[in-house]
């Protein structure tokens, strides 16, 4: 398990987010990494790799060119026009939109941006170079050696769409990682999202593509986020029709019925005839994660691990979500341990 780190994270820190109709200290932070690194070191992973550093037009490859251009001048954009704080958007469109982004900075965020939680600061671009190096990094060494690499790293990316950012995500590294691996060679590659919430921009980048197939596993979306995405019949469209599969599970769902969606995902990965898989991997799955509701506990991770080895692919595992509790490093790891039968 080859496993890649970039203390360039931090240089992603938000300071406020807006949850449940107040401004608060953001669950996606800084402190997020000490919890999951101590957890990491408690398992025994301790071989952390600095990624390699890749061109830009590999990001390109599952975003626009314009939201990129949008990430990397938002900022400054945002302090010319005099505004405070990170870039915030307060107004939204219809979706599908109409039209050119405004020349406004705040009506621009608001068309790359489906959500108030997610912030753009002074150096959030230069984090999300970092943390796609790490992504690229886990994905060539698995093109290039076979086995499994792991991302400890942060943000998540799974909400962000070609063109959008949501959910605290801005660049969704788990689709860079499956784009990379079709780039080196993989015919098929499937995505297996473990994270409680709906990987609704993964979902959308592939969802019409019969090459990457994706599978998630989440919260019901008529009671979480992300709210317009994540149901049964979202199945894909076009060429990408039969190859996108959701299974939305209800509030305090614990593993045994978790698993059952697990196998069935498999099954269908399996079906599908991939040549590596990538896991957005977020354990916020957890009994005591403060912003979801399933009830899976520290010992099943073992099994979420070992279950996922039995594809027997090359895997990628991309650290998506997991908030406010010593544990997510510990259930990360044991993921991780379960899958290298440790
Ligand atoms: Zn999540």
């Amino acid at each position: 398990m080859k496993i890649f780190y970039s203390d360039d994270h931090k240089l992603h820190a938000p300071k406020q987010e807006l949850h449940r109709g107040q401004m608060i200290s953001p669950h996606e932070g800084a402190h997020r990494m000490e919890l999951l690194i101590n957890g990491m070191k408690r398992a025994g992973f301790t071989d952390f790799n600095a990624p390699d550093t890749y061109d830009l037009a590999r990001l390109l490859g599952v975003h626009s060119p314009a939201y990129i251009e949008f990430l990397q001048t938002a900022y400054g954009r945002w302090k010319a026009a005099g505004y405070a704080g990170g870039v915030l958007p307060m107004s939204y469109p219809h979706r599908p939109r109409r039209g050119a982004p405004p020349k406004d900075i705040d009506g621009a965020a608001g068309y790359f941006c489906t959500s108030s939680d997610t912030v753009i600061t002074q150096t959030s671009w230069e984090c999300m170079q970092a943390i796609a190096n790490c992504a690229l990094s886990a994905a060539d060494h698995v093109s290039a050696a076979g086995g499994a690499s792991f991302t400890l790293t942060r943000p998540p990316g799974h909400h962000a769409g070609a063109d959008y950012m949501a959910g605290y995500c801005l660049i969704n590294f788990t689709a860079i990682a499956a784009q990379a691996l079709r780039d080196k060679g993989a015919q098929r590659v499937a995505i297996l999202d473990v994270d409680f919430h709906h990987g609704n921009g993964t979902q959308d980048i592939f969802y019409g593509r019969d090459d990457v197939f994706f599978a998630s596993i989440h919260g019901d979306p008529n009671y979480q986020f992300p709210y317009f995405w994540g149901h049964r019949d979202e199945t894909g469209e076009g060429l990408g029709e039969g190859y996108n599969m959701n299974y939305p599970l209800p509030p305090g769902t614990p593993y045994e019925k978790w698993k059952e969606a697990l196998l069935a995902a498999c099954q269908h990965i399996q079906k599908f005839g991939a040549d590596a898989v990538v896991v957005s991997l977020g354990v916020d799955t957890y009994e005591h994660d403060p912003i979801s509701t399933f009830k899976l506990k520290t010992p099943d991770y073992l099994d979420m691990g070992a279950s996922t080895a039995k594809l027997g692919l090359p895997s990628v595992f991309i650290m998506e979500g997991g908030y406010g509790v010593a544990e997510i490093g510990d259930n990360t790891a044991n993921v991780l341990l379960g899958f290298t039968g440790g």
